[in-house]
C-alpha cells in the first residue's frame, strides 16, 4: 500500500506468547475479528501439524473458532497470500521453520499487519523453534498468562504430565497431556511436590488469597 506521499505504508509485527491455555488463540481471534469489523481483508494461517480440532479452523480451548488456511511450511504463507490482504494472523507460530522470520519481515514490508501467536517455551522451559528471533524483531510483544492448575496463581509455564513417556519437544496432544503451571509448581519434580507443600517460604508465597488476586489480574 502506498501513501499519497509515495512512500510505502509500514506494516507491523505483533507477537502474543505464553504457555498453553493462556488465551493466545482467543487473543488472536479477538484481534482478527476487530480487523474484520474494520473491513480489512484478513487471512489466518496455521501449521498443518496442528490438526487437534479442525483441519481448516483455528480453535481455542474455550471453543472459539475462526476459519484458517493450513500450511505445511512458512513459504506457503507467501504462496497463499492474496493481493488484497491487509492483516495476516498466524497461530501456533512456534511450529514453523526458521524461514518464518523472513516471511513475516516480507509481509510487514508490504504494509501488512502480522499477528503471530505461539508458545514461547516448550514443556522443559526451553525456547520454542523460531520464537526467540520472532520476539526480538516484533514491534509489539504480549506475554500472557494462564492459571496454575495447582495453586490458581498466574501461570507462565506449560507442564507435561509425567505419564507422557515421550521426550520429544512436539507432542501435539489433547489438553490432557499438558497443564498450565506457575514457576514453582512447574519446577517441582513429582517426588518433591509433597515436600514443597510443607516448605514455609513456598507456602507463604502461594497463599490462597494471593492466588485469587493473581487470578483476577
Ligand atoms: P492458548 O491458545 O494460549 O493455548 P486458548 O485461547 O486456546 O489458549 O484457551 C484459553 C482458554 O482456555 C481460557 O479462556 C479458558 O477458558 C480455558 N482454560 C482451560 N484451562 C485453563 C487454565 N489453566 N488457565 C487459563 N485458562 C484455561
Ligand atoms: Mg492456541
Amino acid at each position: 500500500m502506498r501513501h499519497s506521499m509515495g512512500h510505502l505504508a509500514s506494516g507491523v509485527v505483533e507477537v502474543v506468547c505464553g504457555p498453553m491455555f493462556s488465551g493466545k488463540t482467543e487473543e488472536l481471534i479477538r484481534r482478527v475479528r476487530r480487523a474484520q469489523i474494520a473491513r480489512l481483508k484478513t487471512q489466518i494461517f496455521k501449521p498443518s501439524i496442528d490438526d487437534r480440532y479442525h483441519e481448516s479452523k483455528v480453535v481455542s480451548h474455550s471453543s472459539l473458532s475462526i476459519q484458517a488456511v493450513p500450511v505445511r511450511n512458512s513459504v506457503q504463507i507467501l504462496e497463499k497470500l492474496l493481493d488484497t490482504t491487509r492483516v495476516v494472523a498466524i497461530d501456533e507460530v512456534q511450529f514453523f521453520d526458521k524461514d518464518i522470520i523472513a516471511v513475516v519481515k516480507k509481509l510487514a514490508r508490504r504494509g501488512i499487519r502480522v499477528i503471530c501467536a505461539g508458545l514461547d517455551q516448550d514443556f522443559k522451559g526451553n525456547s520454542f523453534g523460531p520464537m526467540p528471533e520472532l520476539l526480538c524483531m516484533a514491534d509489539h510483544v504480549d506475554k500472557i498468562h494462564a492459571i496454575c492448575t495447582v495453586c490458581g496463581s498466574s501461570a507462565s509455564k506449560t507442564y507435561r504430565k509425567p505419564e507422557e513417556d515421550c521426550d520429544e519437544q512436539i507432542l501435539v496432544g489433547e489438553g490432557d497431556a499438558y497443564e498450565a503451571r506457575c514457576r514453582t509448581h512447574w519446577d517441582a519434580f513429582e517426588e518433591d511436590e509433597d515436600l514443597l507443600a510443607f516448605s514455609l517460604p513456598l507456602k507463604s508465597a502461594h497463599t490462597k488469597s494471593e492466588a485469587v488476586v493473581n487470578a483476577q489480574e
